[in-house]
């Protein structure tokens, strides 16, 4: 059977130089391994049944309406420029409409070879799609914005990563797939109609409200800044902030080698191919900044009064180190009870993180214990934390409800490393438990349902990197 929904796909529309059509190829035994009703429903997708999951989130059905393809772009890695990077694994499959009336791409990640796939297989393997599902799904939770998961199903076929392993497809929904390298592809190649396009499409379907290139970029410079500073703020390191991995829509998208950190420190790195740290915790803002740089740039190509606009660019850029920082400071003063902070409030957060950082605490578990007796107990250095906790008493006297302010923006729970690694081996033990409680206490961050998975990890369960798994 097929799923019902309507599809209207907005990008399939654009002139064939943005994408291939291009089918998913069929896998031998489809099997859900998890399915987001809840999302499903938001998104007026009617399913009939399981084998229905199974063969639509696999690509072994292509859906009434859907129109799959696989859309060109470029991007900087690791600060270097590669001309054509594309869908090599993903398969968009079409837009639907969620209950807000916002378009919504609906894709299959891991569907099978693409004209862009270069050496690659175009597959995903099972650990690195449940790692997208629960991290984005735990993200959305946090109410930052991101990419969700539809659904997961194993696809019965074994890839090859150096080992074999269990091959899975991963149905994911975002606001748009457009990438700072979607339009770097057609600067770079001097194709300033296609770029004129692009730009004219993402604003109407993203920034209605601009008037023009300098206005896109404009607020999708503000929109970045934010998602930096939300990201900062739950202890997020991305890990691949490469241009091809940076969303014109401001969501978190493409969850690699991605983690949320335990034990505090700024520079903090996780994944295994980030050897200089490039996109380490605290180099996010920098990063961010770097990649608007570079979609300016790109976007420039299309303007003709250079001189005038890339100053005018270059002015909007510059504005993103404060907007950060303005972005920052409002979610960091709330995780520590000021509803309102001011500049000065910045120094009683850095005293705080320096501390935690020289100690290693725990961050979430740390922020979490502000305001209550127990919070030294994550210090080695009590002393020091006493120091800080008198100032920040005498601070957050003079607000109204410091307790609730912290509550709501310090989350009890996150997807820390060792459970995400413990819940992808039992799910290729054939055990999706683990996936499911965590999936459960996640969805409600801010409450704590199930204090084992607050708990840091011992030093036999710390996992030190993690990798791409491409
Ligand atoms: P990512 O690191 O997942 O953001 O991917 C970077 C680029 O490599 C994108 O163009 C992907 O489509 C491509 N890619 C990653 N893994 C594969 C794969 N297994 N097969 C084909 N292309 C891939
Ligand atoms: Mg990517």
């Amino acid at each position: 059977m097929d799923i019902k929904t309507s599809f209207d796909n907005s990008f399939a529309r654009l002139p064939d130089a943005f994408y291939t059509h291009v089918a998913p190829t069929a896998v031998r035994a489809p099997k859900v391994l998890a399915f987001n009703a809840d999302l499903a429903r938001d998104l007026a997708i009617d399913v009939p049944d399981e084998e229905a999951i199974a063969s639509v989130f696999s690509g072994n059905r292509v859906p009434q309406g859907a129109m799959p393809l696989a859309q060109l772009y470029a991007g900087h890695q690791f600060g270097n420029y590669t001309p054509q990077l594309g869908d090599g694994r993903a398969i968009l499959l079409g837009e639907v409409f969620d209950s807000k009336g916002i378009r919504r791409d609906l894709q299959l990640k891991g569907a099978g070879r693409t004209p862009y796939s270069r050496g690659g297989d175009g597959r995903a393997w099972l650990g690195p799609v449940l790692r997208e599902y629960v991290m984005s799904e735990a993200m959305h939770a946090l109410g930052i914005p991101t990419s969700r998961a539809l659904a997961a199903v194993a696809t019965g076929e074994d890839i090859y990563r150096e080992t074999a392993l269990p091959g899975a497809v991963l149905t994911r929904v975002a606001a748009s797939h457009l990438r700072v390298g979607t339009f770097q592809v057609f600067a770079h190649r001097g194709q300033t109609e296609e770029l004129a396009r692009l730009t004219q499409y993402a604003i109407t379907r993203h920034y209605p409200e601009a008037d023009g290139p300098m206005s896109f970029l404009r607020a999708v410079c503000a929109r970045q800044a934010e998602l930096i500073a939300a990201w900062m703020s739950v202890g997020f390191i991305h890990g691949v902030m490469n241009t091809d991995n940076c969303s014109i829509s401001g969501e978190t998208i493409d969850y690699g080698p991605c983690a949320f950190m335990d034990d505090f420190h700024m520079g903090r790195v996780f994944s295994s191919i980030d050897q200089q740290g490039r996109y380490a915790y605290g180099n996010q803002p920098n990063m961010a900044i770097w990649n608007m740089a570079q979609f300016a740039t790109a976007l420039l190509q299309q303007m003709g009064d250079k001189d005038a606009a890339v100053k005018e660019a270059t002015a909007i850029v510059h504005t993103m180190p404060d907007q950060i920082e303005a972005a920052w400071l409002r979610r960091f003063g709330a995780k520590i009870g000021i509803s309102s902070p001011k500049e000065q409030d910045a120094d009683l957060i850095n005293d705080l993180l320096d501390l935690m950082q020289k100690d290693g605490a725990d961050f979430t578990n740390t922020f979490r214990a502000l305001g209550t007796p127990q919070a030294h107990d994550q210090f080695t250095d009590r002393t020091a934390f006493e120091t800080w906790r008198a100032a920040h008493e005498a601070r957050i006297a003079q607000e109204n409800d410091p307790r609730a302010v912290m509550a709501t923006a310090n989350p009890a729970v996150i997807p820390r490393n060792h459970r995400m690694e413990q819940m992808i081996q039992a799910a290729v033990a054939g055990d999706m438990a683990p996936f499911t409680r965590l999936m459960k206490a996640l969805a409600s961050p801010y409450t704590l349902t199930d204090p084992d998975l607050a708990r840091p990890p011992t030093p036999a369960e710390v996992i030190p990197a993690t990798f791409c798994g491409t």
